[in-house]
């Protein structure tokens, strides 16, 4: 008997053991959303089309949470994620530094006082005359996954620093970017040899665990990686000093995540492998913007389709909310407490592809004119907008 309670007592404390672990990986965070009643507050003031509310110290919160959960990287904002020139301000007041996709967002940083230098253009194939003209503004750093774009960059600017991105693992991530980007074994290989050869000055390694990563362990495995190309290519005679860890820190929606502190800790230890000299930076996007806002939309109008109930909201796919075509699930708010019931989605063009959520569980009284909050959304919305069947582009409100 006497056994038998030592072993349920052992049970009790490997459950709480691990419980423990479980709840030090995922959401040991607090959450650090834009103030609800400030959003039905600001959609009350006056409504013309959607809208994004961003709060814009919640943006300086996260930049200090990334820099003190991993105080040896720098972060450069990848601009994509929301490139409003008011949110760009408050990253450049935090210290920030860039990653670019396009001379257009160059031109907007740029404008915005940003020295050239310190941006890194990560966009893996860039068009011949975009290089030139980052090049004659003062951009020295190139990612490349490719012997050609080596030859490209090169053949515009021969003293351009080349950071060689590699393909890792993207498993666990939301919004996997491996597949369409990164170089793998064979292609490290021929881009190193090449370089050296032609002499380009392949100064780093890059890589991306895809967007929305809730796996930490896709860090610890692409900084490996990187330590082993930097290897390579120190043995071709090449002189490797930056290490860019990318983007895809996570943030919460519907799904747990490992807190920003938990993929620190893991990507601290593997920093270890790297001496002091070679330069670390990071890459992130949605996790210093997302939480900052709020995309409000309100419903046209509603429909009854097969026994089916169908909302049409002013803004789908096309005017902001397009990362729910790759599986993205917000948490929605309404004004109405009715109970739930399953819902479609849709956006208001007149494309079948428009449907932004299928199956929702929503008030049952939700009608014309509703407001719909997606909480948490201030990263790949209005920058993906565009005003396809002529409806209007949301507007960014910054608080
Ligand atoms: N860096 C590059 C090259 C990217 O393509 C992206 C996103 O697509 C990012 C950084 C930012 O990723 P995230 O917003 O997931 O942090």
């Amino acid at each position: 008997m006497q056994m038998r309670a030592g072993v349920a007592r052992k049970t009790i404390k490997s459950i709480r053991q691990q419980a423990f672990e479980q709840s030090h990986l995922f959401d040991s965070h607090l959450e650090s959303s834009l103030d609800f009643e400030r959003v039905r507050a600001a959609a009350k003031d006056g409504y013309g089309k959607p809208f994004l509310l961003i709060d814009s110290s919640i943006i300086r919160e996260k930049s200090r949470r990334f820099a003190a959960a991993m105080p040896r990287v720098r972060p450069h904002y990848a601009v994509k994620a929301n490139p409003d020139p008011r949110v760009l301000k408050v990253l450049i007041e935090e210290g920030a530094g860039f990653e670019i996709a396009s001379t257009a967002e160059l031109d907007l940083l740029t404008s915005l006082g940003v020295v050239a230098g310190e941006i890194y253009y990560s966009n893996p194939v860039k068009p011949r005359d975009f290089i030139a003209h980052a090049a004659a503004s003062g951009v020295e750093w190139f990612v490349v996954d490719s012997v050609d774009e080596v030859k490209k960059i090169h053949s515009v600017k021969a003293d351009a620093k080349l950071y060689l991105r590699i393909d890792t693992p993207n498993i666990g991530s939301d919004w996997p970017l491996a597949g369409k980007f990164g170089a793998h074994a064979s292609e490290v290989r021929e881009i190193i040899a090449t370089s050296a050869k032609i002499r380009a000055d392949l100064a780093g390694v890059a890589f991306h665990v895809g967007s929305q990563c809730r796996n930490p362990e896709n860090w610890r495995v692409g900084i490996e990686k990187s330590r082993a190309v930097f290897d390579q290519m120190a043995k071709a005679g090449l002189n490797p000093r930056l290490l860019n860890i990318g983007g895809g820190f996570p943030v919460r929606h519907v799904k747990p995540i490992p807190a920003i502190e938990v993929i620190g800790d893991v990507v601290n230890r593997a920093l270890e492998m790297f001496p002091a000299s070679v330069r670390v930076i990071a890459e992130p996007g949605r996790f210093l913007v997302s939480d900052a806002g709020y995309f409000v939309c309100r419903i046209m109008g509603t429909a009854r389709r097969a026994g089916k109930r169908w909302m049409h909201l002013d803004a789908g796919l096309f005017g902001g909310i397009m990362e729910t075509a790759e599986g993205l699930k917000y948490k929605v708010r309404t004004d109405r407490s009715g109970p739930d019931i399953s819902w479609n989605v849709a956006g208001p063009t007149c494309d079948s592809i428009d449907v932004v959520m299928r199956d929702e569980p929503l008030p049952s009284d939700l009608q014309e004119g509703d407001y719909i909050y997606l909480k948490n959304a201030g990263a790949y919305t209005t920058a993906y907008a565009s005003n396809f069947n002529g409806f209007p582009l949301p507007e960014v409100r910054v608080i």
